[in-house]
């Protein structure tokens, strides 16, 4: 049995079979989880296909008004969904610089308001005496959403309400690591939305599978791993789904010698360890020039050592990393590097006892080919890179084959902003990294991903074109 349900249809479903969700803070069962399976994945999908073309009707104020409603809804179980949060994914309520489960939440709300007010207007390319050609927005039908752990109710917001405010119906799977706060987010949201419209599914990636292969999907967007995200793809072919994948994300920044250190340095470090470094659009690798190379190691240094890494349920900064696989990743990461001869400024060694924790770990002076420089690490470690000639840096920065976020930072902006410009990524920061926002979109291009998120550009992602031209002679 398990406190935790799935929703098809707009009830609460047990299944045969659960699976145990781990606290990574202590390595113990959380809760069990009803576990779908291929049954289970057709009846959701089934439900949220005979839902659709009544939600795809209903007039798009009233959607709109709904998604405030959700998001109102939402806010009455704050307490609880934070909380939730935090055992399962390990995030601190609060944490460094108030980036842990609260901003989630917060988020959460944020996209959902922001989303309720996008708007898709009929669009006139032609109005004469020959003809009047307009541009309609409509909905694809069945959206499958796949989503990760690292924020596990925030990528779902991301997912589920630009689906369903343009008038689809979506089956959602979150992370086996992390369902319990999406699915008891998509319980509540479930007392809002008519039956069918929002249907969750849980289990580990052959229920994923079953999403991504069936006929009967018509969309499937994705936030994870490029080599999941390409297994996907092949599997959308079988009936054309549209996609939009966020993946992976090996982020640079470039810091000019004329950076002001002392205001930089803190943002750098929040921007690089935001949710433990388990971000995609992290900053990942910090090339810096080498007249502030030292103040700038200095400075991250100090930050590193003064922060605290902890249960999450505790008054810590960072909580542990999520799971064992990644956990395992950042500590062979870390061992290859100091194998490599790099500098280790700080931390470098998991913490001795329970639970998945390291330590927040700045290296410096080491080599572009390392796998921390190469491979993204999703965890908190953090590679500082050396440059003489801003060339050189930029064609480094470039040396990639994902390309998310990227970032340059100097006293002079206009300066910053051209180089910024030739970073070959879907966004670029001047003075900043990952920061987003729900109105503007967000995406990654080369192995990073296919389409955007957030604002209009994203909305439309869950849109065809039905273009209508009407004769008049
Ligand atoms: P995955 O890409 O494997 O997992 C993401 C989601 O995809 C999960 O819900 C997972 O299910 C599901 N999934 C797994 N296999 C399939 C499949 N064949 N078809 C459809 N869905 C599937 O990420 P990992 O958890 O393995 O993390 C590995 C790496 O991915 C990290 O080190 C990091 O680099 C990157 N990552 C990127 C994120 C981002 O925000 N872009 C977020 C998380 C990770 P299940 O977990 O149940 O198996």
């Amino acid at each position: 049995m398990s406190d935790y349900n799935l929703i098809i249809n707009g009830e609460k479903v047990t299944t045969g079979e659960t699976f145990p969700v781990i606290n990574p803070a202590t390595e113990e069962v959380l809760a069990e989880c009803p576990k779908a399976s291929a049954d289970t994945v057709d009846q959701a999908v089934a439900a949220a296909r005979a839902a659709f073309p009544a939600w795809a009707a209903t007039p798009d104020e009233q959607r709109s008004s709904l998604i405030h409603a959700i998001a109102d809804k939402l806010a009455e179980h704050q307490g609880e969904l934070m909380q939730l949060l935090t055992l399962e994914q390990g995030k601190p309520a609060a944490g460094f610089a108030n980036l842990g489960a609260g901003f989630e939440f917060g988020g959460t709300l944020a996209w959902c308001h922001a989303t309720a007010d996008l708007v898709m207007p009929v669009e006139v390319i032609q109005d004469n005496d020959d003809a009047r050609i307009e541009v309609h927005r409509k909905p694809l039908g069945v959206v499958g959403s796949i989503t990760p752990w690292n924020f596990p109710l925030l990528i779902a917001i991301w997912h589920i309400i630009p689906a369903l405010r343009s008038g689809n119906t979506v089956v959602s799977k979150p992370s086996e690591y992390t369902p319990l706060t999406t699915l008891r987010a998509i319980e509540i949201m479930n007392e809002i939305l008519p039956p069918g419209v929002l249907n969750s599914v849980a289990g580990a990636g052959d229920v994923g599978a079953a999403i991504a292969n069936h006929a009967d999907i018509n969309k499937i967007v994705f936030t994870g791993s490029t080599p999941t995200g390409k297994k996907i793809m092949e599997s959308a072919s079988g009936n054309l789904k549209r996609l939009t994948l966020e993946l992976g994300g090996n982020d640079a920044a470039i810091v000019m010698p004329d950076t002001n250190v002392a205001e930089a340095a803190p943002k750098i470090f929040a921007t690089a360890l935001i949710n433990n470094g388990q971000v995609c659009a992290a900053l990942k690798r910090l090339y810096v020039h080498e007249d502030i190379y030292d103040e700038l190691c200095e400075a991250l240094a100090a930050i590193a050592s003064s922060v605290t890494t902890g249960d999450g349920s505790g008054d810590v900064d960072f909580g542990p990393v999520q799971n064992k696989a990644q956990f395992d990743k950042v500590c062979a990461l870390a061992e290859d590097a100091r194998a490599s001869g790099a500098r280790f400024l700080t931390g470098g060694e998991p913490l001795p006892g329970a639970g998945y924790f390291f330590p927040v770990t700045i290296v410096a002076d080491i080599a572009d080919d390392t796998r921390l420089v190469q491979e993204e690490p999703f965890g908190p470690i953090l590679p500082v890179l050396k440059f003489s000639d801003v060339e050189d840096a930029i064609s480094r920065a470039n040396d990639s084959t994902s390309g998310l976020g990227g970032s340059v930072w100097s006293a002079d902006v206009a300066a910053a902003t051209a180089i910024a410009s030739r970073l070959e990524c879907g966004t670029a920061w001047v003075n900043n990294h990952a920061m987003i926002q729900p109105d503007a979109p967000f995406g990654g291009v080369k192995q990073s991903g296919i389409g955007v998120e957030f604002g209009r550009y994203g909305l439309e992602e869950y849109t065809s074109i039905q273009t209508l031209q009407i004769s008049k002679s």
